[in-house]
């Protein structure tokens, strides 16, 4: 899929600290907020100066949408600090524009067919599933039938992101914590495995984004139980479109560019590293 790319000066609305030390930034940015599909991203220039050089890929965690004559359509993505550059845009004061390019990649493909969509993030992976299920919850509403189930999981409970707005589009949710400080304690894949027979006989598609070693487990389980799933990577990438090929992963129709072809991946389609 081909769709315009746009270069925007996009206004910061608010870029604030919420919990686990993570942050929100809500960007002014009308022309993607219009057009981006979940799993989709936007590369931003975190600063006018040539360091940090590259831009930095981020999910879209939600989109509001043209709402009138003060909000003519932003965007919210949600970001963890890992290094200098989310560091810097931690410090980013509202007013500020940023630079923006999207969107950018293949997002989610949403079948109509599935009676049952399973969300399952890992960590900061739950910043492209919100959007995803806003779409979901949109298309359950025309039919009912549908259902869709959430998996959270996360190292501690301080870092469960979104339960109540998961909760408030209807999803089932279930959330997992490394050390057991809510819900299930283990590896939200253990969950799942637990969970699966539940769904057994309905027509379900997974789509997953979270760290590699999650998407890994995930693969196989979604093999072993002939279940579709579809993966977001999130490698380490610079130019974003397309063009530096800095970004490849190795899959059955050989290797292909995470900013181009992906960032997500029908999961049966990666092949992944030996150890
Ligand atoms: C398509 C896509 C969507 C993303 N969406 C989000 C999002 O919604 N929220 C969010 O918090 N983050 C997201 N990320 C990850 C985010 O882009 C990185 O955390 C960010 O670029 C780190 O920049 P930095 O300058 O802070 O760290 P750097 O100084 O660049 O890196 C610090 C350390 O982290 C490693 N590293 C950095 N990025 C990655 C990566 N992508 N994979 C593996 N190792 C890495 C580096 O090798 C280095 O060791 C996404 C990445 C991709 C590719």
């Amino acid at each position: 899929m081909t769709s315009k790319i746009y270069q925007k000066n996009a206004t910061i609305i608010d870029n604030f600290r919420i919990n686990g030390g993570y942050y929100k930034l809500i960007l002014a940015t009308p022309e993607i907020a219009d057009r981006i599909i979940p799993g989709q991203f936007v590369h931003i220039r975190i600063n006018d100066k040539t360091d940090p050089l590259l831009r930095r890929p981020f999910s879209v965690h939600r989109v509001i949408k043209n709402k009138g004559k003060f909000n003519k359509g932003q965007i919210e993505i949600l970001y963890g600090i890992v290094g200098r550059g989310t560091e810097i845009l931690s410090k980013v004061s509202p007013k500020k524009k940023l630079d923006i390019l999207g969107p950018l990649g293949n997002g989610f493909k949403i079948g109509s067919e599935y009676s049952t969509h399973i969300l399952i993030a890992g960590g900061m992976g739950v910043a492209p599933l919100m959007f995803l299920a806003e779409r979901l919850s949109k298309a359950k509403a025309k039919n009912p039938k549908q259902k869709i189930v959430v998996l959270i999981g996360a190292q501690t409970k301080r870092k469960i992101f979104c339960e109540k707005e998961f909760k408030k589009l209807g999803c089932d949710i279930r959330i997992s914590t490394d050390d057991g400080s809510n819900g299930f304690k283990g590896r939200v894949t253990s969950q799942l495995t637990q969970i699966l027979p539940l769904f057994k006989n309905q027509a379900s598609m997974i789509y997953a984004c979270g760290p590699e070693a999650m998407h890994r487990a995930l693969a196989l389980i979604a093999r072993q139980n002939n279940i579709r799933a579809q993966i977001s990577l999130e490698t380490y990438m610079a130019c974003g479109f397309g063009v530096c090929m800095g970004c490849t992963t190795n899959t059955s129709g050989g290797y292909k560019l995470v900013c181009k072809d992906g960032p997500v991946f029908d999961a049966n389609d990666i092949v992944w590293p030996q150890n």
